[in-house]
């Protein structure tokens, strides 16, 4: 039933039909899961002697119906409403049909906007029901649906109240008892409530349910997958304190606490012989990669291999040189190697070939290694940078080679507010990197109007004075959007504007190798500034870099503006970022923020706050990630979802009673997995 077309539904035409199957809506199912973004409230009926200007809903009858022609092209009708206790005019414009279509002597529900009108009172355009029909658009909670061509809330309102009939035949999510214990409504029941509440407080059960099914979801994925992780085989990586000793020892840098601390959990974990599973978290700067490399060298050390895992080939390059210099003064850098799609045939044969024989101990690469399907000997960690942007499916392949399951390391620059993180990946899983090495000196930002940049530019002549390098970074790459300033134009204007620099332009559409070149003339500090698209986003570690320019600002997000932010002030010479917006208008509250705070948490709970979660997690790009109704700062509903999951452990339930709690979880499980 609940699978039926709508096609047949009152109201629904072959258009009308053909309108909804392109917002996704086919079946009475796909209906009813077209949620409410918001609802209004007209179920209280005020008798019309209490009315007071604003939105009304009245139970009453109309009189003296009458249309006419005003001018040309203004049509009004009027009337008068009235009930026991008094009269109030109504006007309808240019609703010619009204006239003919209103029936006094009958009771109906009239909601609308009573307000001034020619010096009198009156309602204008309210929508009015029979009360002897089910009200759908008046003298109840009404939900309001988010609208698209041909698609009103109107429509969907009459459609929906037709497919609610259906909702006690759906599916249960969730098992009985939980429903019970926790208050929750059945889902069938939770559907139409959240589409036509029956009251204000059954409205908010319904959300309820909704958000503790979301997060109980999320939670049980990651117990699953962590029961999962335990009943595998690890290597233990022994702890051996006179390399550690030594590691720390050749560093040209004090380790900051968070650093220490984060080495300790990870090594402890590493000693286990089950596999690791840890998220190593820290804002741009905070130093994962020596973390990860200490990680690496106790792999090394212990006769295993480390693979390193980096979202593009620009990262992995850098990598694969900071690592080398890491691992030199210890002599563990001679097994290290670089595996990108880029390498040749016969290059890379070479690589498949020692990492199966084991002489390359210490693998660095893209996607790459995922998709050669690369055999390796023995491999003992495998480190993850950004880890969001790889897929989970061939990760396991890597992983499971041998009897034995890798440790994993994930590291991550975007701030994951905490309380999602601790859904997904539970307290224990985590270390934070929460503070910055000592010496670092906060970025100045500033937001310059497109119409005053002579003292930017100023300043770049200054930073390369003192042979410091500028990145100038655009939305775009080269010219199409209005109003946007792109590449390959900003390339050619700085070219000309600064003769006597050099200039370097760098972005996506590069061949790997002329992106390289690029790069490595800009680390070599051969380049005074480098124009670029978001490319250099993510990790690019040039510290003589002390100028970030932010062209068409308003086109980046938050979280993509501070990581680009990030790739200044990596050294303790002063930083500097420019937010450039695309106009002279008055900066969003978006550019003011980034202006106020240089910590990525801080701004990431702000872009929370101001975009909501949907964006947020979008840039996760995981669909299970966008929460519909659970608030995350909601503490009693993370608390009882977790115990939740717990009960559902406890009670030795099985996913296969719950069909369909079973296939959204084992989609969560595949998202939230770090292995
Ligand atoms: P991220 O966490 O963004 O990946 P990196 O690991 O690239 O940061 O480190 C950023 C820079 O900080 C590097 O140049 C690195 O050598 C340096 N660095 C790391 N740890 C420290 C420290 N404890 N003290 C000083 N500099 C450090
Ligand atoms: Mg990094």
């Amino acid at each position: 039933m609940a699978e039926e077309s709508i096609q047949y539904f009152k109201g629904v035409g072959p258009a009308i039909a053909k309108q909804l199957s392109t917002i996704g809506i086919k079946t009475i199912t796909d209906l009813l899961d077209y949620l409410p973004r918001t609802h209004n409230d007209y179920s209280q009926i005020t008798p019309i002697s209490h009315i007071s200007p604003g939105v009304v809903t009245l139970k009453a009858q109309f009189k003296q119906v009458k249309g006419r022609y005003v001018r040309r092209g203004m049509h009004i009708t009027e009337a008068v409403a009235s009930d026991a206790t008094g009269s109030v005019r109504i006007i309808w414009f240019n609703q010619p049909y009204r006239a003919g279509s209103i029936k006094t002597n009958e009771d109906y529900y009239i909601t609308g906007k009573l307000e001034l009108k020619r010096q009198r009172f009156a309602i204008a355009n309210p929508t009015v029901e029979l009360t002897s029909d089910i009200p759908v658009h008046t003298a109840r909670i009404i939900p309001i649906y988010k609208e698209s061509k041909g698609i009103t809330s109107q429509l969907l309102r009459k459609l929906m109240i037709q497919a609610v009939d259906s909702t006690d035949q759906l599916p249960e999510v969730l098992p009985t008892w939980l429903i019970k214990n926790y208050k929750l409504l059945n889902y069938g029941e939770s559907v139409r409530e959240l589409h036509f509440p029956s009251s204000a407080e059954k409205l908010k059960l319904a959300k309820r349910t909704f958000a503790l099914t979301e997060v109980f979801e999320l939670m049980l994925a990651s117990q699953l997958n962590k029961q999962l992780i335990a009943s595998e085989i690890a290597p233990a990586i022994s702890f051996n304190e006179g390399l550690a000793q030594s590691f720390i020892s050749v560093l040209p840098f004090k380790l900051t606490d968070a650093q220490r601390k984060a080495v300790w959990q990870i090594l402890t974990d590493m000693q286990k012989t089950t596999p690791m599973n840890r998220l190593l978290e820290g804002d741009v700067g905070s130093g994962k990669t020596v973390v990860a490399a200490m990680a690496a060298v106790m792999t090394m050390q212990a006769g295993y291999q480390v693979a390193l895992l980096a979202p593009t080939e620009l990262l992995a390059r850098q990598h694969a040189d900071t690592i080398t210099e890491l691992l030199k003064p210890l002599g563990l850098d001679t097994g290290v190697s670089l595996l990108i799609g880029s390498h040749k045939k016969q290059q890379k044969n070479e690589a498949h070939e020692q990492l199966q024989k084991g002489t390359i101990k210490f693998i660095i690469g893209t996607h790459a290694l995922l998709q050669e399907k690369i055999k390796l000997k023995n491999l003992g960690l495998l480190i993850v940078d950004e880890q969001h942007r790889f897929g989970v499916d061939q990760r396991k392949e890597l992983l499971k080679q041998n009897s034995k399951m890798a440790h994993v390391l994930s590291m991550t620059a975007t701030p994951i507010p905490r309380s999602l993180a601790l859904t997904l990946y539970g307290e224990l899983d985590i270390s934070l990197l929460d503070e910055m090495p000592a010496g670092r000196k906060p970025i100045k930002t500033k937001i310059i109007s497109p119409n005053s940049r002579e003292s930017m530019d100023m300043h770049i002549k200054e930073e390369s004075n003192k042979n410091h390098q500028i990145y100038i970074v655009c939305p775009i790459i080269t010219e199409g959007l209005v109003n946007t300033v792109n590449a390959e134009e900003m390339y050619k204007q700085l070219v000309s504007k600064f003769k006597n620099l050099s200039v370097g332009l760098l972005h996506g559409k590069l061949k790997s190798v002329e992106k390289s070149y690029i790069m490595e003339k800009f680390v070599a500090g051969k380049l005074n500034i480098l124009v670029a698209t978001t490319v250099i986003e993510v990790g690019v570690n040039v510290p003589n870099a002390t100028i970030m320019i932010i062209e068409g600002a308003d086109r980046f997000g938050l979280a993509q503006m501070h990581q680009l932010r990030g790739r200044v002030g990596r050294s303790t010479d002063q930083g500097y970022c420019y937010i450039v917006p695309s106009d002279s208008k008055a900066p969003s509250q978006r550019l003011r923020a980034l202006t106020q705070s240089t910590n990525g948490f801080e701004l990431a709970e702000l872009d929370l706050e101001i975009r909501g979660p949907g964006a947020i997690y979008g840039s996760l790009q995981h669909g299970i990630l966008d929460l519909r109704f659970a608030q995350l700062s909601d503490h009693k509903l993370i608390i009882d979802s977790r115990r939740a999951v717990i009960e559902f452990i406890n009670r030795k339930e099985k996913l296969s009673s719950y069909p369909v709690l079973m296939r959204r979880v084992r989609m969560a499980q595949a998202v939230v997995t770090l292995n």
